[in-house]
C-alpha cells in the first residue's frame, strides 16, 4: 500500500546577525502577524535580537504557507 507522508515543515534559518548564532534563541521564527491575503507578507523574527528580517526569494518559496483546503 502507498505510504503517505506529510511534508516536514522546513527548518527556519539562523539569524543573519552572527552574534545570535551561539544563543538558543537565535533561530528565526516565521512571523505571520501581518499576513493577510498575500502569502508572501510574512517576515522572519529573531527572538534574541528582536529584529525582523526580510526572507530571501528562495526562503519565500521554501517556507510559503500552503493554502488551506
Ligand atoms: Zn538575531
Amino acid at each position: 500500500m502507498p505510504l503517505t507522508t506529510r511534508p516536514e515543515p522546513p527548518v527556519p534559518p539562523l539569524c543573519p546577525d552572527r552574534t545570535c548564532h551561539s544563543d538558543i534563541h537565535g533561530r528565526l521564527w516565521k512571523d505571520t502577524t501581518h499576513l493577510r491575503d498575500d502569502p508572501d507578507a510574512w517576515r522572519w523574527y529573531c527572538p534574541r535580537c528582536g529584529r525582523h528580517w526580510l526572507p530571501s526569494r528562495a526562503e519565500f518559496d521554501r517556507h510559503r504557507t500552503p493554502p488551506s483546503t
